[in-house]
């Protein structure tokens, strides 16, 4: 029942959710880009950046940039409600009209996570009363901008003229907010540890699948997420500062970052080479620890038999449910181990 696409790399995955750390690890490499006007603030009005080292060749490592911050919250958070949403919409998770908060099918992020549904049981939980926490198995970081603060930001001026009939300006209140331009990337890695080919391909769906992301619901942003590299090993070789860096080294030698940049300067129409992949490999074979990326032709393979699953109505009820068994069965068995 795997993807065909994943059959020679069944070593890196567990046939079962394991209760024990083997540190397999899957690594998807993704290149967000924005495709409109997004705002990732935690607090106040202003885009959170961090000054760093702009590269690491010798001009580049002088000289230090602002860098725009997507944390990960900010990343996971929408992914997760994408998932959340579509067991929901299978019954698979309960739609919190109607089961009782007790019910084994009623989990709500942040206030009553159950412990047992594939969203808590991959990207895991705080205690649940009586019951153990469960530690996330999927990994990741603040992701950064290649391009420093002032070329990618831009301040928008919200107008909220009130609807008030004696009219004029009183009431009108002005906002700028702080905003990042479309067509800004951010070159990220998610890590996951000790999962099965399904839980794989759930994670990979929701990145597929989520384009909503930044503050506060009216004020998301659309982001395109494009799954650039997949790796397998027994190590965490990527990091997102690191590829950022390597990334900015090449682009900004060839003069690139001067202007907006297009996909097209990452990835090859055809899927082929491209920056992002010459990065990709080098950091691969720079750092120590088993590792194999996963060739492009067999990417693409493994995507199409993703969309496959996801495209179909009834493939993707299949697929949750199946995924949706094995989450409560590692459950019962986790908890009964820690009863005992
Ligand atoms: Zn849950």
């Amino acid at each position: 029942m795997t993807l065909p696409s994943l059959n020679k790399y069944l070593r890196y995955f567990h046939e079962q959710i394991p209760l024990f750390r083997q540190n397999k690890y899957v690594q998807i490499l993704v290149l967000r880009e924005t495709k409109s006007y997004a705002i990732f603030t935690t607090e106040g009005d202003a885009l959170d950046t961090e000054q760093l080292q702009a590269g690491y060749t010798d001009t580049n490592a002088k000289k230090t940039i602002d860098r725009v911050v997507m944390f990960k919250r900010k990343q996971i958070a929408p992914e997760r409600r994408t998932g959340k949403a579509l067991l929901r919409q299978f019954g698979l998770v309960g739609d919190g009209n109607g089961e009782p908060k007790s019910s084994p099918k009623a989990c709500y992020l942040m206030e009553g996570m159950c412990g047992e549904c594939p969203d808590c049981v991959l990207y895991g939980f705080a205690a649940v009363q009586g019951e153990s926490s469960q530690k996330s198995r999927l990994l990741t970081d603040s992701a950064f901008t290649l391009r420093s603060y002032t070329q990618i930001q831009k301040m928008i001026k919200l107008n909220a003229i009130q609807d008030k009939t004696e009219g004029g300006v009183a009431g009108s209140a002005f906002a700028e907010r702080d905003t990042l331009i479309p067509q800004v990337f951010l070159p990220c890695v998610e890590t996951l540890v000790d999962v099965t080919p399904d839980e794989f391909v759930y994670v990979l769906g929701n990145i597929l699948q989520t384009t909503r992301y930044g503050a506060e619901a009216n004020r998301e942003g659309y982001i395109r997420n494009h799954v650039v590299g997949i790796s397998f090993g027994n190590v965490e070789k990527l990091s997102n500062l690191d590829l950022t860096q390597r990334l900015y080294d090449k682009l900004a030698g060839e003069g690139q970052l001067a202007d907006a940049l297009h996909l097209s300067q990452f990835i090859n129409a055809d899927g082929t080479d491209g920056v992002i992949l010459e990065v990709f490999e080098e950091l691969l074979s720079a750092l120590p620890g088993h590792s194999l990326a996963m060739p492009n032709p067999e990417l693409k393979a493994l995507l199409n038999e993703v969309y496959s699953i996801y495209n179909e109505l009834d493939n993707s009820q299949d697929f949750l449910t199946r995924l949706d068994t094995a989450a409560r069965s590692y459950a019962n068995t986790k908890n009964g181990r820690s009863r005992n």
